[in-house]
């Protein structure tokens, strides 16, 4: 068994997962590493393909309408009587950092990070005792051989088809660490959500427009 896995395992075994760390029945409970969250099953591979579409949409979208607004400034700020002409070039001005501004907003929000939650220990443990018992099962069965048919092709796979059908957990107390998404394996605010398109949790809607 690897480290990671090993890490893994001694993790949580007998604590309470939603109490503070320290305080679980006064037992000395092992912190959370990265060794432990690089032995969780991989994140689930983006949709590759929607992605790109709805990048490209968006962009469409977006530079169209700036051309279309840019196209109306000119041709009405162009050809005209000397006494409107500084107004003309503010016009232009206004219109040209407006596009400026649009296409900024476009790019991070097509291109940044978009709140999307990275794994950490802090953001991965504690497990919720539903999959920290599915994925400790699971890497048992692996270190023993007793891996039933179809034999999945990694541990990695192993562990990601241990914790399928599971329900996400949310944390009863309001002011607690939220929801404990099972496709992630990460705490997320209640006000988050799992994009089926990036398969990623984002802090909230708005920040994951991709
Ligand atoms: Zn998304
Ligand atoms: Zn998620």
């Amino acid at each position: 068994m690897s480290a990671e896995s090993k890490a893994l395992l001694a993790q949580e075994s007998d604590a309470e997962p939603l109490a503070e760390r320290s305080e679980v029945d006064g037992e000395e409970v092992v912190p959370a590493t990265w060794e432990s969250v690089k032995a969780l099953p991989a994140l689930q591979t983006p949709d590759h393909g929607t992605l790109i579409c709805e990048r490209l949409v968006g962009t469409s979208v977006v530079g169209i309408i700036i051309a279309f607004c840019v196209g109306c400034v000119m041709l009405t700020t162009t050809d005209v009587p000397e006494a409107s002409a500084p107004k003309a070039s503010m016009c232009r001005r206004i219109i040209y950092l407006e596009a400026a501004i649009a296409l900024y907003c476009l790019f991070t929000l097509q291109y940044g990070s978009r709140g999307v939650l990275q794994r950490s220990p802090q953001a991965c443990f504690p497990l919720p005792p539903a999959v920290a018992d599915r994925l400790r099962a699971a890497l048992r069965r692996s270190s023993t051989g007793d891996v039933e048919e179809p034999r999945p092709p990694s541990l990695s796979a192993a562990m990601e088809m241990a914790v399928e059908g599971l329900h996400n957990v949310t944390d009863p107390d309001p002011d607690g660490r939220g929801v404990y998404c099972v496709r992630c394996l990460l705490w997320r605010p209640a006000d988050g959500h799992h994009c089926s398109t990036c398969q990623r949790c984002a802090q909230d809607l708005l920040q994951d427009l991709a």
